[in-house]
């Protein structure tokens, strides 16, 4: 079954790759100045405002086998928005958009291509001619005899394929480290990726197409896509609060992105939601997305240098994967408010901004989720481990006797302790402990886990073997304290250690710790310096 459709996918990406039959097909290609003969054979248009709106004439060209070309000429008009609006067409091109629809130029304002066109195939095709060039896709059409549509730059499916594929796969990585380091922000990271390869989509072609045939208007497919970037751009400043510092610098300034987001949000849902019935309304509404874009552009992109600038790593690769999408989202949402010239396909260079700021980010959320690690090693290091000797301490001793399934318990108590601080000073009996923690690295490490229960208190612990081989280890480490003195300035002093040894019961280590400290009193009785075992259990 799954082989199968393996199969039929790529036969049916292979199909679209070689093109497929090419016979008696339109193309639309882009023409820079009107010939005057064919201007005189267009109808009058209105005023157009200056500066502002952009004409663009498109020749279409009927090639193919065995016919000869002919060429028509269809005028769109691109306004500050980006939207298209038909002013007129020559020729045959008149007769097959249908005759309302070629001579009607939009009234200003109006969101759209606002094509009054009968719903039957011929002009249905038309709309989505229209419809791409808004999108800035219009080479890529091509309106088969059949009024079929397929893709028709071979290199520009290749290339959407591979950015979709980079796109999926840093999903999956993405995914696979979230569940690996337990860290939700990539989750974050993952619900961008995904709303980013979505809103990409929905601007595909392909999209419009299948939209269409479940009666959705072409306008409101864009407009959809319109909303899912709305939402990963909340997702993209939430991740970049969270991630990368940027949130502890500027608190108020990132807080102010969430919002500008969520008012971006809004405008989409307004913008899908009124498409149809209030042109008027969704302009306003298409502007305010514009806005709210650009604005979280313009603002992430300076929160973020500062952050970098205040030494934040992580936010100077954000900043590194964040510098294409800002610059080519200022420019189009920007830019397409304030009627500045744009690209023709503005979705491959989206698509491609998205594509390099996968990239980054991931490399900033690994840089992110190591330095985490490495500050959550240093925590419990801090935690576990004794200030003074750099011994494990009483709660990572507890742990371990806890876990401990059977061997040998060794309690040692450095000998009249007390009057070595009496004598020297408290700073001289701390370098003793640390003189003895020495001692029992030297003798104990590899053969048992060692640390410090308290004061001048030690313990190890011995995994396996028998009581013979944990008495060899008790006496090498109270021979080794013995006879390596402190030095106290021309004083020598020999510390001693009393030792007392219990057998570990798996069931009940708070046991061995009483009967090991007996033994340890035991030899303290004896004389001192000494090792000395508890009887055995039962
Ligand atoms: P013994 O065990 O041989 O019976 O005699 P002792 O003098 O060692 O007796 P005890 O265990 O009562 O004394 C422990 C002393 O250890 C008391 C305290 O001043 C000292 N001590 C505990 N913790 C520290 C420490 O961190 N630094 C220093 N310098 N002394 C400490
Ligand atoms: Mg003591
Ligand atoms: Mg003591």
């Amino acid at each position: 079954m799954l082989h199968r459709a393996v199969a039929f996918l790529w036969l049916c990406t292979l199909g679209l790759l070689t093109g497929g039959p090419e016979a008696r097909a339109w193309s639309l290609q882009a023409v820079a100045e009107l010939p005057a003969e064919v201007a005189a054979a267009l109808p009058a248009t209105d005023s157009i405002q200056a500066g502002r709106d952009q004409r663009q004439y498109y020749r279409l060209d009927r090639s193919g086998a065995g016919t000869q070309p002919e060429q028509q000429y269809l005028v769109l008009q691109r306004d500050r928005g980006q939207h298209l609006r038909l002013l007129g067409a020559t020729g045959a091109l008149v007769q097959e958009l249908g005759p309302g629809a070629a001579p009607a130029p939009a009234r200003p304002g109006v969101r759209g291509v606002a094509l009054p066109l009968p719903a039957d195939d011929g002009t249905v095709a038309a709309l989505y001619v229209a419809i791409d060039s808004v999108l800035g896709v219009q080479p890529r059409l091509s309106v088969e005899s059949g009024d079929q549509y397929y893709l028709r730059e071979r290199s520009v499916g290749a290339y959407e394929v591979a950015l979709a594929s980079a796109l999926l796969m840093l999903i999956m990585l993405s995914l696979a480290f979230s569940l690996i380091l337990r860290e939700p922000g990539y989750l974050v990271y993952v619900a961008f990726l995904v709303l980013m390869l979505m809103s990409i989509l929905l601007r595909h072609p392909i999209s419009f197409r299948l939209s269409h045939s479940s009666g959705l208007a072409p306008e409101q497919t864009a407009a959809l896509g319109v909303l899912v970037s709305a939402l990963a751009a909340l997702a993209s400043v939430t991740l970049l609060r969270a991630a990368s510092g940027m949130g502890v610098l500027y608190p108020r300034g990132s807080r102010a992105m969430q919002w500008i987001a969520l008012v971006g949000i809004l405008f989409a849902m307004v913008d899908v939601a009124t498409i149809r019935s209030h042109f008027h309304v969704a302009q306003w509404a298409f502007d305010g997305v514009n806005l709210c874009f650009g604005a979280n552009a313009v603002l992430s992109a300076v929160l973020l240098l500062g952050t970098a600038r205040a030494g934040g790593r992580t936010a100077r690769l954000f900043l590194l994967g964040w510098t294409p999408m800002v610059l080519v989202g200022g420019w189009f949402s920007l830019g397409g408010l304030l009627g500045l010239a744009q690209a023709q396909n503005p979705h491959r260079w989206v698509m491609f901004a998205c594509v390099l700021q996968g990239i980054g980010w991931a490399v900033a959320l690994g840089d992110r989720a190591l330095s985490l690690q490495r500050e959550r090693d240093r925590a419990r290091a801090l935690a576990e481990l004794d200030a003074l000797t750099g011994l494990p301490n009483r709660r990572m001793l507890d742990r371990e006797l806890a876990e401990a399934r059977s061997g040998w318990l060794l309690i040692c108590d450095l000998d009249s302790f007390k009057a070595v601080n009496d004598r020297y000073g408290h700073a001289v009996g701390d370098r003793c402990l640390v003189h003895f923690a020495q001692c029992l690295r030297e003798s104990l490490a590899g053969a048992a886990v060692f640390g410090r229960y308290g004061g001048e208190e030690f313990l190890a612990i011995v995994p396996g073997g028998d009581l013979l081989q944990a008495r060899v280890l008790a006496e090498r480490l109270r021979e080794r304290t013995a006879s390596t003195p402190v030095f106290v300035g021309e004083d020598q002093h020999r510390l001693t250690v009393s030792i007392g040894i219990a057998e570990l019961d798996p069931a009940d280590p708070v046991y061995a710790l009483g009967q090991a400290d007996r033994a340890m009193y035991q030899a303290k009785a004896g004389g001192r310096n000494r090792v000395e075992t508890a009887p055995a259990m039962g």
